[in-house]
């Protein structure tokens, strides 16, 4: 995708206090960034089916939105100039002007003009009183005293977007108000970049798919449908490619057809230290591939690099295979990377301060994620308080499940006090 991809020894040489064996989260992170290249293709579309895509340039407005004067409010239209300093101001009507059918007349000192909410504003006038600030008296218009002042409820040509003006920057994931947006522009089409194809698949000879029986010893793969989801919810096209055996043919066979095929791959599991596996063998023949050991819990073993088959490669993310470590590396780590992979501007993620509703251990010199719930608490100092959601295993998923947020206690952090303010990411919201 990039002209010169630089080697994974480049990179670390790059970040400092790198070390594979103990890396901190914001160092992987800083790693990471350096490795993912950008997709480049370009497509056109329709605004309603560019939801959720990435802008591919800048779009700048050819007009001005809105292109005239016009009137903010249902009332009459009139020269700020003439209003009274004290005392009522008193106007004759000259006639009507609606949205869509503006008021041509000419409009006499002492005169104002009748004006609906999106109406031109007539030449000469400035200033809108709305109809309930007024008295109608015959063909008198009263306006007291103090109602409005000069320029008052008038929007201006160009307040939305000036003309010449970028409305939308490129690498914008577009939302429902930027298609509002470049339809005020009378945009029916829009660039975006192509959608970023990711491959995963899961392996480990203990596991079953849904469907087959469940022989002793064996579980059901649960990580395809966990970053099913959080896939789904990145809008990345996504290739399924199943369970793959611990088998040095199977594994080869998919590693080089993801490669062919996708932009980033991920797999769950065969990536501990203590691991018998072929997984980490395959991975290495194929490609510039790291294992780290990362300062963080859950989630600490993890595959970085590239592999290529055939001309084509991909970035690999070698994801630990307990089913809450997969989430956890996935938010802390892939998310990012496939947002940048896309072309998406990074965007920080929202954090809560939330009062932690006990005494939490901690280690200082790793990143933990405990799961939590964060409830509205009056006795807090930020009105959040979180409560750690018992059993903390990497293994148990429930603990995500009935969680709705990720309680981030950072590197240097030792044991938290009960009542004391914690980083929180809320799930709502994340992608
Ligand atoms: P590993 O990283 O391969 O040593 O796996 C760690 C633990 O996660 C083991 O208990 C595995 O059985 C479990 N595990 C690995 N992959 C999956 C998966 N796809 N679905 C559910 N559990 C898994
Ligand atoms: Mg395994």
């Amino acid at each position: 995708m990039s002209p010169r991809n630089p080697t994974l020894a480049e990179i670390a040489s790059c970040v400092s206090g790198y070390d594979p064996d103990a890396l901190p989260v914001a160092q992987a992170q800083e790693f990471i960034a350096r490795l993912v290249p950008r997709v480049q293709a370009v497509e056109k579309l329709a605004i309603r089916s560019a939801l959720g895509r990435v802008l591919a340039s800048d779009v700048i407005s050819t007009i001005a939105v809105p292109a005239h004067d016009n009137s903010a409010m249902d009332g009459y239209a009139l020269r700020g100039s003439e209003l009274a300093a004290g005392g009522d101001t008193v106007l004759t009507v000259a006639g009507t002007g609606f949205a869509g059918a503006q008021f041509d007349g000419s409009v006499a000192p002492g005169q104002c003009v009748r004006i609906m909410t999106g109406a031109v504003m007539p030449a000469g006038l400035d200033t809108v009183v709305p109809q309930e600030f007024t008295r109608v008296e015959g063909d008198r218009v009263i306006v007291p005293a103090g109602a409005v002042r000069r320029g008052d409820n008038r929007r201006c040509a160009g307040e939305d977007l000036a003309k010449g003006e970028a409305a939308l920057k490129a690498g914008r994931v577009l939302r429902p108000a930027d298609l509002g947006l470049l339809a005020s522009l009378g945009q029916a089409e829009v660039p975006v970049l192509r959608r970023l194809r990711v491959a995963f698949f899961s392996t480990g000879d203990e596991l079953r798919s849904i469907g087959e029986p469940l022989p002793e010893g064996c579980v059901y793969d649960s990580n395809r449908y966990t970053l099913w989801g959080m896939l789904q919810r990145l809008g990345v096209d996504l290739i399924d490619m199943g369970v793959v055996r611990d088998d040095p043919v199977a594994l080869e066979a998919a590693f080089r057809q993801a490669a062919q095929d996708a932009d980033a791959v991920i797999t769950s599991g065969g990536v501990s230290v203590g691991e018998a596996d072929h997984t980490k063998q395959v991975m290495k023949t194929l490609g510039d591939v790291l294992f780290w050991r990362i300062a963080m819990r859950p989630g600490r073993p993890m595959a970085i690099g590239r592999i290529s088959s055939g001309g084509h490669d991909a970035i690999l993310f070698g994801l630990p295979g307990n089913p809450v470590a997969v989430m956890v590396t996935f938010y802390a780590f892939v998310r990012d990377a496939l947002l940048a992979m896309s072309g998406a501007t990074p965007q920080p993620l929202p954090m809560l301060r939330a009062a932690s509703t006990q005494a939490i251990r901690k280690k200082a010199g790793r990143t933990e994620y405990q799961r939590g719930i964060v409830t509205r608490s009056a006795d807090s100092a930020s009105g959040w308080q979180v409560e750690i959601t018992g059993a903390q295993g990497s293994g148990i998923l429930r603990s995500m499940s009935v969680a709705n947020g990720l309680v981030v206690l950072g590197h240097e952090q030792g044991n938290v006090a009960a009542g004391e303010l914690v980083d929180v990411l809320p799930f709502d919201g994340l992608v």
